[in-house]
């Protein structure tokens, strides 16, 4: 069969015959797509969205996907692509129209494009590695092998020798020009595993409980007595014991861990009760994303306020694709997206709800799974390759809903109806590196407008271009003003932290206000959330005689000090460095920390509250043991009375039962050199205020700031939307800012400085030739070097019209080409981005 087949190929320059090519979209950031001819028995296979495997010169194997067939005539010659790896097409012409879209919008490759787009199990290429299943079980393996064929049986057997291996040596053991054909059956059937799948596979999480054996339970004094009398005359197990009692008399079970510390006994002890058969302990799976909260499967009645959103919603999807919903925070947007998606899903369409972050959102993920249970998908980054393939072929065929970060928008919907971006003001929509820097919320109305599908964008906190496109009629509005349940809004007070330290009142970073009002919260048995954006211990590090500071080798800032690892890190690289016992230049060892992260309030506040149990939320804590689950779960339950962190607490999290928010430093977000400095303020002062007093009362917000003089601040004492609206605007409008100019952010950056400036100097009158005074730069940026490479900002300010757009985009990628061209500056990084955040 081979050899006729290859005979057959070689007759395909017979004459009057033409050649079928394919263009290829490879994951890679290449230029152009690259052309392969089709062998005469694979032009049956071959079609757009199909992946196929190809050799890359210099690269090796890659699988990419066919983006064009067609039999153009090609002066030189082309290399033939090897296999065809799907049946079907993976990627839709829609979804290719989408992809184009963005690299087209946002100035990058297609192949950039694919990579953020395509789950990595469907990426293959020379390098991926592969391994044995280990916990593929034998007695399967034997039935398996059974129908292996005879290359299978040969590649298996090499995997039991070698353990692990490369696509390209398994090529080359083989002696095969095509492999992954052969793979991707014992992949699919998960005898072999791409190795990353095994780091990341999932494994529940278990925590180890305690609960009263059989028969003793507090229920029952008899056995109660029997317990004590079998505790003996150790004290310290009758105290444990007489603890459990009373725990367990309201709850049946309880985590021995919090046994212990509310007991504050050790583990042995509970070891002790256990072997006398008291106590019996076992493991509970619980899971990550379900913080299981007790709400009902979602037979809520809609309020009137809901219920007339929800038309009025309706009623502006009759004349615009997209309407933007603003509602206050714990207004009850959720309810009214379900009821929209209820609808949507009734007309047998497709539904994709996105959100900033999955992690950071478990609660929401959590109610709208209890309420569409198996109608709804969450595509989560944390799944293994296996899952994420799997999602992706459920989308092409059944799935209703689709929950997921912005990568979701990538998927195969078949017929979507309507895309939901929750928060849509919340700046993780953007993405900021890799290319492509894509919003999410932009992208998803252009996503939308392929399926005649309506978009809901909802927020509490709208972004000013949103607003703007309302204003404008491009977007239909609808708002809800009140609380669900007539809880009013948090009442905010501001304190001004600079005349507390004048008049020396401050307790470390406290004002006296603020730590009254903690007290007071705590003891009506309430929580309290503190919020400071800066994570670790202390910002900077220096010297009180010569002035000198801890800075990074390799970035232009000062290192940050954490006291957990007590070292220094660098925010903008992994650099870690041991504190320095003496001043590296003066050789003082009077060293201060200035500045204050959530780290060191986690510290002080045992100063003031040595009692209190206090969790931190933030970015190393998250990472490290907790988890954002175990944080969220431990706030929930009430185990963890305050809960420091930075924005991730901002990120809609739905309490019960918290008091009391504080803003340690509201100056700080003011000060940052960004035109949306106070946007980002207001946004994330009125989020955090928002997760007081949602269900029972009222809550209190206390700000901490410097200078009250700040409008901004005003606005959000008085929760005055419209003020802040309209004043801000106008700002943006007399500094030609976004939403009345687009921004594109170019950034040069290289390791010598002197060639930086070079580039500089030649894109800088490229761009000046076509854009003019539209150009911006070039400029340092505040921060001039990131990860030993020097840099070089460029801002550029367009008029709304896409033609000059289009032109001005055009030109700048053509700058990008030929600075590859010229000599000496080819090293040189242009990173675009393209309406940056
Ligand atoms: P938002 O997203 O607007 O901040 P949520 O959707 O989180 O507000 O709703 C706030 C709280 O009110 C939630 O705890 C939610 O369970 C509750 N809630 C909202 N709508 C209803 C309803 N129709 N019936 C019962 N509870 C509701
Ligand atoms: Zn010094
Ligand atoms: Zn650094």
């Amino acid at each position: 069969m081979e050899s006729l087949l290859s005979l057959l190929e070689d007759s395909e320059d017979a004459p009057g015959r033409k050649r079928t090519y394919v263009d290829v979209i490879l994951p890679l950031p290449l230029e152009k797509l690259y052309t392969y001819s089709v062998p005469l028995h694979l032009i049956p296979l071959v079609k757009p969205g199909v992946r196929v495997e190809v050799h890359l010169a210099s690269q090796g194997l890659y699988s990419g996907i066919i983006k064009r067939v067609h039999q153009d005539e090609k002066e030189i010659k082309t290399k033939p692509i090897l296999s065809v790896l799907d049946e079907s097409a993976i990627i839709s012409e829609k979804q290719f129209r989408l992809w184009d879209w963005i690299a087209e919008y946002y100035c990058c490759y297609l192949g950039e494009v694919m990579q953020a787009a395509l789950p990595a199990g469907l990426k293959l290429s020379g390098e991926s590695k592969l391994k044995i299943n280990e916990d593929f079980p034998e007695e399967h393996l034997e039935l398996e092998a059974a129908n292996l064929n005879q290359k299978e049986i040969r590649i298996l057997e090499l995997m039991f020798k070698y353990r692990e291996l490369s696509l390209e040596d398994l090529q080359k053991l083989l002696n095969q020009k095509s492999v992954q054909q052969l793979l991707k059956p014992l992949i699919e059937r998960g005898i072999l595993l791409l190795s990353e799948e095994l780091e990341e596979r999932y494994k529940p999480k278990k925590i180890a409980m305690l609960r009263f054996a059989e028969p003793y339970s507090p229920a029952d004094s008899d056995s109660m007595k029997k317990a004590f009398e079998l505790a003996g005359r150790s004290n310290r197990q009758m105290e444990l014991l007489l603890a459990a009692i009373q725990i367990l008399r309201e709850k049946s079970e309880i985590s021995r861990k919090e046994l212990c510390e509310k007991a504050s006994a050790d583990s042995t002890v509970l070891k002790k009760l256990q072997e006398k058969g008291i106590f019996e302990f076992y493991e509970k799976e619980i899971s990550r994303i379900d913080t299981n909260k007790s709400i009902s499967s979602g037979n809520f009645q809609l309020s009137q306020e809901q219920q007339d959103t929800f038309e009025a919603i309706n009623k502006s999807f009759e004349t615009k694709n997209t309407v933007l919903l603003h509602g206050v925070t714990g207004s009850g947007k959720t309810q009214v997206f379900v009821e929209l998606m209820e609808q949507c899903i009734r007309e047998g369409k497709q539904v994709l709800y996105l959100l900033p972050e999955i992690a950071l959102t478990a609660q929401i993920v959590g109610r709208l799974q209890k309420h569409f249970s198996d109608r709804i998908q969450v595509y989560h980054s944390k799944f293994n390759r296996n899952e994420r393939v799997e999602i992706w072929k459920s989308v092409q065929n059944s799935a209703n809903i689709i929950l997921g970060a912005r990568s979701a928008l990538f998927l195969p919907f078949k017929n979507l109806g309507l895309i939901i971006v929750d928060e849509e003001h919340d700046s993780s929509y953007k993405q900021q590196d890799p290319s492509p820097r894509y919003h999410a919320r932009d992208a998803a109305i252009f996503l939308a407008s392929l399926f005649n599908a309506k978009t809901l964008l909802g927020t509490a906190t709208p972004s000013l271009e949103s607003m703007r496109n309302v204003q404008e009629g491009k977007y239909g509005f609808a708002s809800m003003t009140k609380r669900y349940g007539e809880i009013a809004l948090p009442q905010i007070l501001i304190v001004d932290a600079a005349e507390e330290h004048r008049q020396k009142r401050m307790k470390s970073h406290f004002t006296q206000q603020l730590l009254d009002a903690i007290s007071e919260t705590i003891a009506a048995g309430e929580q309290v959330i503190l919020f400071q954006n800066r994570r670790g211990y202390a910002p900077i590090y220096q010297c009180s005689d010569c002035g000198w500071t801890a800075e990074c080798s390799d970035c232009d800032v000062s290192m940050t000090y954490h006291k957990l690892s007590n070292s220094l890190h660098c925010h903008y690289c992994a650099n870690r460095q041991v504190m320095p016992k003496k001043c590296p230049t003066c050789n003082s060892v009077d060293i201060k920390i200035k500045g204050f992260g959530t780290e060191k309030i986690e510290d002080d506040l045992k100063i003031y509250f040595p009692e209190m149990n206090v969790m931190r939320m933030d970015w190393d804590s998250v990472k490290g043991r907790d988890g954002v689950d175990r944080i969220i779960h431990s706030f929930e339950t009430g185990e963890t009375e305050l809960l420091v962190g930075t924005q991730m607490i901002s990120k809609g999290l739905d309490f019960d039962n918290v008091g009391l928010v504080g803003v340690l430093s509201a100056d700080q977000l003011l000060h940052f050199p960004d035109f949306r400095a106070s946007e980002r303020t207001y946004q994330l002062i009125t989020q955090v205020a928002g997760r007081a007093g949602r269900k029972k009362k009222q809550g209190k917000v206390i700000v901490q700031a410097h200078n009250l003089k700040h409008p901004v601040l005003m606005e959000i004492l008085e929760q005055n939307f419209e003020n802040y609206l309209s004043r801000e605007l106008k700002e943006r409008n007399d500094f030609q800012y976004p939403p009345f100019k687009r921004l594109i952010h170019i950034q040069l950056r290289h390791k010598k400085s002197n060639i930086l400036e070079d580039a500089a100097i030649f894109v800088a009158n490229r761009l000046k030739a076509g854009l003019g005074d539209r150009v911006l730069g070039p400029a340092v940026p505040g921060i001039s070097r990131i990860r030993s490479y020097y840099l070089m900002d460029f801002l550029i300010k367009m008029g709304l019209h896409s033609v000059g757009l289009n032109e001005a985009k055009k030109l700048i990628r053509n700058i990008q080409q030929e600075l590859k061209s010229v000599k000496n500056l080819s090293g040189t990084r242009m990173v675009i981005d393209v309406d940056p955040y």
